[in-house]
């Protein structure tokens, strides 16, 4: 997901751009907005942590782009590309390091295992979607 942050300030192309370099074939996109319900269905696992409520008003502040994306070894390489949760520590070249303002506002999500994959596409997106 390229986080309201990133869509609001213009970066969309250039994320996009950097995914597409780095080998990611684009199965499915959209760019919509989402409810606050949505983001804290999405975010469930995060419900008992402080910025919970925080991060829903943020990822329901304005659009987004929804993506499924594939690639061998796809989750550890998009984690690598997306770099660290908090842009401070973030390696140098990462998406996090260019486009992120905050350790909230920090332009990427992206799944972090198969499971968690799997749950998350179909959150955003129906079968007939992916191709
Ligand atoms: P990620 O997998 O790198 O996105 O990080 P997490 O799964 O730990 O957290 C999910 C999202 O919650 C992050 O991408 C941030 O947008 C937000 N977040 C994580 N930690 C904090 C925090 O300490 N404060 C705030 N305000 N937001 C946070």
């Amino acid at each position: 997901i390229i986080k309201p942050d990133a869509v609001r300030k213009g970066h969309t192309g250039a994320i996009l751009s950097q995914i597409d370099q780095a080998g990611f074939r684009i199965v499915a996109i959209k760019r919509q907005s989402i409810s606050k319900s949505e983001a804290e269905g999405f975010y469930y696992v995060h419900r008992e942590r402080p910025f919970f409520n925080d991060l829903c008003a943020f990822m329901s502040s304005g659009p987004l782009v929804l993506m499924v994306l594939e690639k061998d070894s796809a989750i550890a390489d998009l984690r690598k590309l997306m770099g660290a949760t908090n842009p401070a520590s973030a390696e140098e070249g990462t998406i996090r390091k260019k486009f992120a303002g905050s350790i909230q506002e920090n332009a990427i999500h992206g799944s972090d295992g198969e499971d968690t994959a799997a749950v998350e596409i179909g959150y955003w997106f129906a079968g007939y979607e992916l191709i």
